[in-house]
């Protein structure tokens, strides 16, 4: 992956950030509730000046990376990994985006801009959307295929089609918030989500409750840009619930590709297309990764071992 500097080199400053940047795991309500919440300032930021995006793509993506980093918070082995796929009619067109077990979240727009004619007046996002479908797919260890599932879109919010998902799909009462707050310059100042999940023998008063608590959050980017940390905003919001927290793991904007990866893809190409591009170029050429938006140059030199 090639990963666009924003910190304009300064280590200390992307140091600070990226030990921000983290998914805090925690139980409540005696045990009965599972929650992760996570702060992703960087990641959002880090997805942005890749992408290059402008806010309302920032703001759509965003919440796309929030929800990958919240759902890798239950991956158990080293090569597990969950996507969500989100087709859809309206301007939005969908998004894909994964994270795998070691917290790495990446993907992307299916467009690189969202094209509506006055964004000043978009009230809610769902209009953006229209109809569609999102589709979870976990690719675990130890199982021998994927799974996979999908619901049709209903809400035209991620966060409450996700949460959807689980309820028709795997009949698990769950919520999340997902959220990205902007300055005046339209910078992105904090990002971060909620996810709760009831388990079995969950008391369905108490995970009312908890539904009600987490659509009460105001914005939590805006409380992580304040300076709260997860911990405090998680302690103050569910208090009743009394959450005890687990643990914490690192999340990160990351793609483990690579040139060699990229000349790998290059090498299965079609025995003509291989000859075409030796004997027209234009070299360099350019190879993007659709997924972190990286590109990679191949000169005449580079691809003589095709
Ligand atoms: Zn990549």
């Amino acid at each position: 992956m090639i990963k666009k500097d924003i910190f304009n080199k300064d280590v200390k400053e992307q140091f600070k950030a990226s030990a921000k940047d983290r998914l805090y795991r925690f139980i409540m309500a005696d045990r009965t509730i599972k929650g992760a919440v996570v702060h992703s300032t960087r990641m959002v930021n880090e997805m942005r000046a890749n992408h290059e995006l402008g806010p309302l793509e920032t703001l759509v993506l965003g919440q796309g990376y929030i929800a990958a980093s919240l759902l890798c918070s239950g991956l158990k082995d080293k090569n597990d990994r969950v996507s969500m796929s989100i087709q859809c009619s309206g301007p939005i067109k969908g998004l894909d985006v994964e994270s795998n077990m070691f917290g790495e979240v990446r993907g992307y727009l299916k467009v690189p801009k969202i094209e509506v004619k006055h964004p000043e007046k978009i009230k809610y996002l769902s209009t953006l959307y229209g109809a569609g479908f999102l589709t979870i797919r976990k690719y675990l260890d130890n199982a021998p295929t994927p799974y996979s599932g999908q619901v049709a879109l209903e809400h035209g919010s991620i966060a409450e089609d996700l949460a959807n998902y689980f309820l028709i799909s795997e009949q698990i009462p769950t919520g999340f918030t997902l959220s990205v707050f902007f300055d005046d310059k339209e910078d992105v100042k904090g990002a971060g989500g909620i996810f709760l999940q009831a388990l079995p023998g969950a008391d369905p008063s108490k995970v009312n409750e908890a539904e009600k608590m987490i659509q009460n959050i105001d914005s939590l980017g805006e409380l992580f840009a304040k300076g709260y940390t997860p911990e405090e905003i998680i302690h103050k919001e569910f208090l009743k619930l009394e959450p005890q927290f687990l643990n914490n793991s690192r999340i990160e904007f990351f793609c483990r590709c690579s040139k060699n990866k990229m000349k790998g893809y290059l090498k299965t190409l079609p025995k003509e297309e291989k000859k075409d591009m030796m004997q027209n170029g234009p070299f360099p050429i350019e190879v993007r990764c659709h997924h972190c938006n990286s590109v990679y140059h191949f000169s005449e030199n580079d691809l003589q071992v095709l």
